[in-house]
């Protein structure tokens, strides 16, 4: 199919987006990109582009990039992630940063349904000292997001837990990227959504809230006073949750916006000795 790395690239460009094409080139080759671009001439492995001429094939079926690769960059941090998970996503990002403003090195943090680690992770690389715990309902999920937490040297103390099921802890902050997909969304059936496990993605019906709603329920049981809940959700969104947040006597209600300008995260302080 193709003799040298250029080669590679041409044939996967033709078939796929070009930054597709790339991170496929290079997964298959076991290079970093920038590699490909400064040894064009080199000659491939027939191994290697059969792998390539396979990859190509799931992706063109619709197959995740990330599933194909078996890794994903979350906030600098390589990760591993299989189809247990959620491919974590730029918008993430946004509620990391908004968390971290609220997370001190001697915080505890608390990251509900953590699936491949990779809000917790990102917090534990910025706050070393902090104690963060992620929990998951899906062993699948904890063992995963301990293997990226052993291999990226990062301390997280992890546990299996629907929502705040057995934890007695107070956090300074909890944060959650929890399923917030209205079941009836038409996007499930859609793209890249088909393949990642719907207990990640389906919130419910009417809204898919239904998660969101139970977290903002359940957590001032689980907040110290003073401390922080700040739960994603999907940017048409942003007013019932802060209704959820109000009703519940939340205080400090504030919702933030992702890189692209949309309501995506929002958060509130537990203000009361008492839940
Ligand atoms: N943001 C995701 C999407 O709509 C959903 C993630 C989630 O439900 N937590 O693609």
């Amino acid at each position: 199919m193709a003799d040298t790395i250029g080669e590679c690239l041409g044939y996967a460009r033709q078939r796929l987006p070009r930054l597709e094409a790339d991170l496929l080139v290079s997964g298959s080759l076991g290079v970093p990109r920038s590699h490909l671009y400064a040894f064009e001439e080199r000659t491939v492995d027939p191994s290697a582009g059969t792998r390539l001429t396979d990859w190509i094939g799931r992706r063109e079926r619709g197959e995740p990039v990330a599933y194909i690769l078996g890794r994903r960059g979350f906030w600098g941090l390589d990760l591993e992630v299989t189809p247990d998970v959620l491919v974590p996503r730029p918008d993430t990002e946004t509620l990391v940063e908004v968390a971290l403003v609220m997370v001190s090195d001697e915080s505890s943090v608390l990251d509900i349904g953590t699936g491949c680690g990779n809000a917790a992770l990102a917090i534990a690389s910025e706050r070393p000292g902090a104690q963060v715990t992620a929990t998951d309902i899906d062993p699948a999920c904890i063992a995963l997001c301990r293997r990226n937490a052993e291999r990226l040297g990062l301390t997280v103390t992890t546990r299996i837990a629907d929502c705040f099921a057995g934890l007695d802890d107070r956090f300074d902050v909890v944060l959650a990227n929890p399923p917030y997909v209205d079941d009836a969304d038409p996007r499930l059936r859609q793209g890249d959504l088909r393949f990642e496990p719907r207990r990640a993605l389906v919130g419910g019906p009417n809204g898919g809230l239904d998660i969101v709603a139970r977290l903002i329920r359940e957590s001032p049981d689980h907040l110290a006073t003073g401390g922080w809940l700040c739960l994603e959700h999907g940017d048409e969104q942003g007013e019932a949750v802060a209704s959820l947040f109000e009703d519940r006597g939340f205080a400090d209600i504030r919702g933030h916006v992702d890189f692209a300008n949309r309501p995506r995260v929002t958060v509130g302080c537990w203000r009361e000795e008492r839940s």
